[in-house]
């Protein structure tokens, strides 16, 4: 299907904003499934105490033994905690409560900010063989967040079409500077993703064209959808693109994912090294 190398790192992209309920995980699960789609192999990590893509993947709580926190807090190699999907090349480190204490079991770590860059950049387990890395950030800019945004290349922010999203949006963008002159110098804002828009809601449409006019290119040209067929989807353990691959969701879903290919050529994966 693809002829490209696996020579190189894969590429991080980190998901996130710390508002909850805009779609971070929506897009985590549906981006990752599109681009598995397009022939690329993918890893979610589910940074996310409520382990929301985990479940949306099919990783049922109960069989969740090894987690994103034995990753970060318990030095676990990430080879032992990957597990497969059903989607086969999409891959996922599962994520369960155990995480909401990882702020307090790292706070006398000096490297607790690098732990998950460290975990996915010098696996020491060889080559990963993956050509993008997906993270799904918890709704906060607490460490785990900001373990995301140290090991991402880039930042792809959901953005809901409310009155307060732009407010919201400046805190993020101080935090990525932060993270930057910090820790993360190349860290690079992917683009920000309207979601759930709805074409006959005055304001959605209204905050969509602010959003717009304030972040110009920034913005990603495709558009998210309200689609009640995105948020059945995971009741069912099944990505869009599984459960109705020809519903409106989906269809945006692969819009994106070509939208981001479009910069991300698979065959020309690893310059952002
Ligand atoms: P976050 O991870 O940012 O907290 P979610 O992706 O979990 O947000 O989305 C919040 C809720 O909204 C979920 O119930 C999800 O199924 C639903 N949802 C997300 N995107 C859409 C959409 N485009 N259309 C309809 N429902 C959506
Ligand atoms: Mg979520």
């Amino acid at each position: 299907m693809s002829d490209f190398t696996r020579e190189r790192q894969p590429m991080i992209l980190a998901i996130a904003n710390q508002k909850g309920g805009v779609g971070k995980t929506t897009t985590a699960i549906n981006l990752a499934a599109a681009l598995v789609e397009s022939g690329a192999r993918v890893l979610l990590v589910d940074l996310d105490p409520q382990g929301n893509a985990s479940t949306g993947l099919g990783v049922a709580p109960e069989s969740r033994k090894k987690t994103s926190y034995d990753l970060l807090v318990e030095d676990v190699s990430l080879r032992d905690i990957i597990r497969t999907t059903s989607i086969p090349d999409l891959d996922i480190v599962p994520a369960n409560s155990d995480l909401s204490s990882a702020d307090i079991d790292l706070v006398a770590n000096e490297k607790r900010s690098f732990l998950l860059h460290d975990a996915l950049r010098h696996s020491g387990d060889g080559e990963l063989d993956y050509d993008f890395l997906l993270i799904d950030c918890p709704p906060s800019l607490s460490l785990l967040t900001i373990n995301a945004l140290v090991a991402a290349h880039s930042v792809l922010i959901p953005l809901q079409a409310e009155f307060f999203a732009l407010e919201g949006l400046s805190q993020l963008m101080m935090t990525i500077r932060k993270v930057r002159s910090a820790a993360n110098p190349a860290l690079r804002i992917e683009g920000v993703l309207m979601t759930m828009s709805d074409a006959r809601n005055r304001l959605s449409q209204l905050v969509e064209a602010d959003a717009r006019q304030t972040l110009g290119d920034l913005v990603f040209r495709t558009v998210i959808p309200r689609n009640v067929r995105l948020s059945e989807a995971p009741s069912f353990a099944q990505a869009i693109l599984q459960y109705d691959p020809q519903s409106r969701g989906s269809e945006a879903y692969r819009n994106l994912a070509i939208e981001f290919l479009m910069r991300h050529p698979l065959a020309a994966r690893g310059v952002a090294n």
